[in-house]
C-alpha cells in the first residue's frame, strides 16, 4: 500500500535533513575534539622538553663546576625535593666511555645499549628510543661540553601518554554524547520544521478529498516565512471561497430571475397562437421581443460586472472633467426628469478631474441618477456635485425620496437585490451591482448613506489624475 505524501514526505525529507544535521553537528564536534587533543598533546610535549633540557643544562654546569661528586649530588638533591620524576642521566667521556649512567629502577623496559651518540661534533640533539615491550619511549636531549664530554637526559613519555590515553577516553565518551545529541536535536528541529508544511498538505489533501474549501491551516503568531506562508494559503482559500459562493449565489439569482421572463414569454406566445387571431398574434410577437430585450439587457450587465469584477473590463482611463460628465448625465435624463416633476440639478461648471473611462463614468452616474430619479417623487430634487478629498474627487448624487430602510442598506449592491418597495417600478436589480463593479476597477468605492422618508446619498469616490497628468 502507497503511504500518504506527508508520512513519505516526513520519513525522505525529514531523515535526509536530521541525517544531514547530525553529520554536521558531529562534524564540528569531531574537530573540535581533534584539535583540542592536539593542543593537549603539544603542551604536554613542550612541557616534558623544558623540564629535560632545563635539567640537562643543570647538570652540566653541576658536573663542569663540581665534576661526579657535585652532579650527583644534584640528582639526590631533585630525588629528596620531587622536583620533577626521576630522569635518566647518562655522562660518556670525549671517548665515549661511560663516566657516569643512571636510569630510574622502573625504566627497566629501556635498553641503554640501544641508545645511540650522537656523531661527534654535535653540540646539542634530540633522541627517541623505543622500549622493548608497548609504545612508551624515552626522549633524550644530549648536549657536548667544551671538553668533549657528552651529556644525556632523558624522560619517560610513559606519564604523558597515561594522560592522553586518559583525555581520549573522555573525548570519545563526549563525541558519542554529542553524535546522540546531533541525531535527536536533528530529529527534534525537522519534526518541528515540517510541521507547518505537513499541516498545508493535510488541508490541501482534505479540500481535494472532500472538495470543501472549508480547511485551513492552523494560524501561529511566530511570524516566520512558514507561517506568512500559511496566512497567505487561507487567504488565497477565503477568496476562492467568497467567489464560488458569489457565483454559486449569482447563478441561482439568474436562474431565477430569467425564469419568470421566459414564462411569459412562453405565455403570450401560447395565448397569441391558441387565439390564431392574426392581431393577437402581432401583438404578442411585439410583446415577446420586448421580453427577451429584457432579457439580453440582464444579461448584458450580468456581463459587464462579472468583466468589472474579475479585472478583465476594458477601461481607456484619462482625465476626465467632472463638469462635463454631470452635463452628459443631465442631458440624458432632464426630459424624465421634468415628465416626472422632479427637479434635476447639477454643478456642471465643475472643474475637477477624475482619472477614469469616460464612458463607464457616463454609465455609472446614469445608474445613480436613473434610481434617483425613478424612486423620487414628483416635487422632489435630484441634485449632483463634487468636491475635492486629497489625491481624490467625490462625486455625490443626492435625492429626497423615500430613502432606503436601514435593512436595505447593506443589499443593494448585491446582484439582483431589488428592495420591498421598488418591486412596482422597473428595473433589474443590477444597477448599483454595476455601479459598484465599474467604480472598484478605477480603484474607487461608492458608499450610501441614507434614512427612511429623508432622502438618499450616492457618493462616488475615485482618483484624481497624478499631477504630473492633469
Ligand atoms: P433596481 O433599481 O433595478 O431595483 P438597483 O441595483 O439599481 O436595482 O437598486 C437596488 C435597490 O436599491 C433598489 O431596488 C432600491 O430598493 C434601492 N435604491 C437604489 N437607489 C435608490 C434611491 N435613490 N432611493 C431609494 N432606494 C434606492
Amino acid at each position: 500500500m502507497s503511504s500518504r505524501p506527508s508520512e513519505r514526505l516526513r520519513r525522505t525529507f525529514g531523515l535526509r535533513l536530521a541525517v544531514w544535521y547530525a553529520a554536521l553537528f558531529a562534524t564540528g564536534a569531531i574537530v573540535l575534539a581533534g584539535l583540542t587533543y592536539l593542543l593537549v598533546a603539544r603542551s604536554l610535549t613542550d612541557r616534558d622538553h623544558q623540564i629535560i633540557r632545563s635539567t640537562l643544562i643543570r647538570y652540566a654546569t653541576q658536573y663542569e663546576q663540581g665534576g661526579l661528586n657535585a652532579l650527583n649530588a644534584a640528582i639526590r638533591t631533585d630525588a629528596l625535593t620531587g622536583r620533577h620524576e626521576p630522569l635518566f642521566v647518562r655522562v660518556l667521556g670525549p671517548n665515549e666511555e661511560a663516566v657516569f649512567y643512571s636510569m630510574p629502577a622502573d625504566w627497566l623496559d629501556f635498553d641503554p645499549a640501544s641508545l645511540p651518540a650522537p656523531p661527534p661534533g654535535t653540540t646539542s640533539s634530540w633522541t627517541m628510543v623505543p622500549a622493548r615491550h608497548g609504545t612508551t619511549e624515552l626522549e633524550i636531549d644530549s648536549a657536548r661540553l667544551d671538553d668533549g664530554t657528552l651529556f644525556q637526559v632523558g624522560k619517560s613519555t610513559e606519564s604523558r601518554d597515561e594522560i592522553l590515553q586518559r583525555f581520549r577516553a573522555v573525548l570519545a565518551i563526549g563525541l558519542v554524547a554529542m553524535l546522540a545529541l546531533g541525531l535527536t536535536g536533528g530529529a527534534v528541529l525537522t519534526r518541528s520544521a515540517l510541521t507547518p508544511i505537513r499541516q498545508l498538505i493535510d488541508a490541501v489533501r482534505s479540500i481535494i478529498q472532500t472538495g470543501q474549501l472549508r480547511a485551513r491551516v492552523p494560524a501561529e503568531a511566530a511570524g516566520d516565512a512558514i507561517d506568512e506562508l500559511g496566512g497567505l494559503f487561507n487567504g488565497m482559500l477565503d477568496r476562492i471561497e467568497t467567489l464560488i459562493d458569489g457565483m454559486r449565489g449569482s447563478l441561482d439569482n439568474v436562474a431565477h430571475d430569467l425564469r419568470t421572463p421566459m414564462m411569459r414569454l412562453r405565455g403570450t406566445a401560447e395565448v397569441a397562437l391558441q387565439s390564431g387571431d392574426a392581431e393577437a398574434c402581432r401583438e404578442a410577437l411585439a410583446g415577446c421581443i420586448e421580453e427577451s430585450e429584457q432579457v439580453l439587457a440582464m444579461l448584458d450587465t450580468l456581463m459587464d460586472i462579472s468583466e468589472a469584477e474579475t479585472g478583465v473590463m476594458k477601461l481607456q482611463q484619462e482625465p476626465v472633467r467632472v463638469g462635463d460628465l454631470f452635463a452628459d448625465t443631465v442631458d440624458l435624463y432632464a426630459d424624465v426628469a421634468e415628465e416626472k416633476g422632479v427637479a434635476l440639478s447639477a454643478d456642471t461648471g465643475c472643474d475637477l478631474h477624475v482619472q477614469a473611462d469616460r464612458n463607464r463614468m457616463r454609465q455609472v452616474l446614469a445608474n445613480l441618477v436613473d434610481n434617483a430619479v425613478k424612486y423620487t417623487p414628483a416635487g422632489g430634487q435630484v441634485t449632483l456635485t463634487a468636491a475635492p478629498d486629497a489625491a481624490r474627487v467625490r462625486l455625490t448624487v443626492r435625492d429626497t425620496g423615500p430613502g432606503i430602510p436601514p435593512h436595505d442598506l447593506d443589499r443593494i449592491f448585491d446582484r439582483l437585490y431589488r428592495g420591498d418597495a421598488s418591486r412596482s417600478e422597473r428595473g433589474l436589480g443590477l444597477g448599483l451591482s454595476l455601479v459598484r463593479a465599474i467604480v472598484r476597477a478605477h480603484d474607487g468605492t461608492v458608499e450610501v448613506h441614507s434614512e427612511p422618508g429623508r432622502g438618499a446619498e450616492f457618493v462616488v469616490s475615485l482618483p484624481a489624475p497624478s499631477t504630473s497628468n492633469p
